[in-house]
């Protein structure tokens, strides 16, 4: 059979828009709300709010911001230590390096490729005044919070989700994003929704989610001067872009439906080959962001080659996050493997690739994709 290159691109994931979104944008327009507040923003806020089942959201600019401000409101100083998810995306980390504080990458577990609990377990035993812990949900799967959250509890540090690629995932039932005392969302436009660009803070706490507020709009204080006591940043979402999420939330749900069934295809069409799917507990239900292949030990083929072809094929495919011990900016910087002599998230790195997993793409093409995947094996 002779496979051409696709006309169009199949991306990883990119944006699905679906109309609605620009009902909420117009309405900001024609109410002249076109600035960081608004009903959208209040909306948003509120929706989220109940979807995920917390009693405080504030939108921001980005998931990295609320990353930042949370890594304030856990009081991060300089020198302090953060013990962090080490496979994952830069933006988990680099906050900690914002507020000056020092990051000890914590290796990922088989199970979920997330923050093994059992390493963060000996990573406390090293450093026991440790004040925060920072673990992502990769690529939408749940890592083990509540044994996460209960060994923050016993060291008594803060509990940070990065939940950015696993809005409505579910841990027994609850979802993600509401395990930290500080949890954070991300709209980016890749995610599984998206507001072009913007983030939420999620937290139970009042206290806190008035302080993201006032850090996130200039730290004014309220006279009507301009007077600052504490130094502010410009982390506030627009009311435009909340306007896309209020649209784009009403499709969470389809989106996730979508995103499963590309995952169960890949897993029922690739069976019989030398490789895995990216793993969950049976007790979660992941938001199938992105699926994933880790290709067994000592087969020839390399994720590198899969990319290639399938980029001949103007299809997108990704290397797995490079894990932040290997980064040359965190060069210096602690890590704790998980299992004594084995590097899980290189491993993983190593030998892992991130499939297409846009919820445009049909199942024609995903079949096309699965043949050439299925053709570097042969
Ligand atoms: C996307 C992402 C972020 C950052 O979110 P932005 O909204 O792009 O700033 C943080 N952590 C993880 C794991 C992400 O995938």
């Amino acid at each position: 059979m002779s496979i051409k290159p696709f006309k169009n691109k199949i991306w990883l994931a990119s944006p699905t828009m679906h109309g609605d979104e620009q009902k909420f944008v117009k309405e900001a327009f024609d109410t002249n709300w076109v600035s960081t507040v608004g009903k959208n923003l209040e909306r948003l806020e509120q929706e989220i709010c109940s979807y995920v089942g917390c009693t405080h959201a504030v939108a921001l600019s980005a998931g990295t911001a609320a990353l930042h401000l949370a890594v304030k409101l856990a009081g991060i100083k300089k020198g302090d230590k953060v013990l962090c998810s080490d496979l994952t995306f830069a933006a988990t980390v680099n906050p900690v390096s914002y507020e000056q504080g020092i990051q000890v990458f914590i290796d990922s577990e088989r199970d979920t490729w997330n923050m093994d609990p059992a390493a963060l377990e000996r990573a406390f035993q090293k450093y026991p005044d440790a004040k925060a812990v920072i673990a992502a949900n990769l690529y939408g799967t749940p890592a083990k919070l509540s044994e996460l959250r209960d060994i923050c509890r016993k060291y008594h540090a803060v509990f940070i989700e990065d939940a950015a690629e696993s809005l409505g995932a579910t841990y027994r039932g609850q979802q993600t994003g509401t395990f930290g005392a500080y949890n954070v969302i991300s709209f980016n436009g890749n995610k599984i929704i998206t507001t072009s660009g913007g983030g939420m803070l999620l937290t139970d706490e009042e206290e806190a989610a008035r302080k993201v507020r006032f850090w996130s709009t200039q730290a004014r204080e309220n006279v009507p001067w301009y007077q600052h006591k504490e130094l502010g940043y410009n982390y506030r979402m627009s009311n435009i872009l909340a306007g896309i999420g209020r649209g784009q939330l009403r499709y969470l749900e389809e989106h996730r439906i979508r995103k499963k069934q590309i995952y169960q295809r890949y897993e029922q069409g690739l069976k019989g080959f030398p490789l895995t799917m990216n793993p969950f507990l049976e007790y979660t239900e992941p938001n199938f962001w992105l699926s994933c292949i880790l290709i067994d030990k000592g087969i020839e083929v390399s994720p590198v080659k899969i990319r290639e072809k399938l980029e001949e094929y103007h299809v997108e495919s990704r290397p797995i996050w490079k894990p932040m011990h290997l980064q040359p900016v965190y060069e210096n910087y602690d890590f704790v493997m998980a299992e004594e002599g084995e590097d899980v998230g290189k491993d993983i790195f190593c030998r892992g690739l991130c499939l297409p997993s846009d919820i445009k793409m049909t199942e024609q093409e995903q079949e096309i994709i699965m043949e050439l995947i299925k053709n570097c094996f042969v």
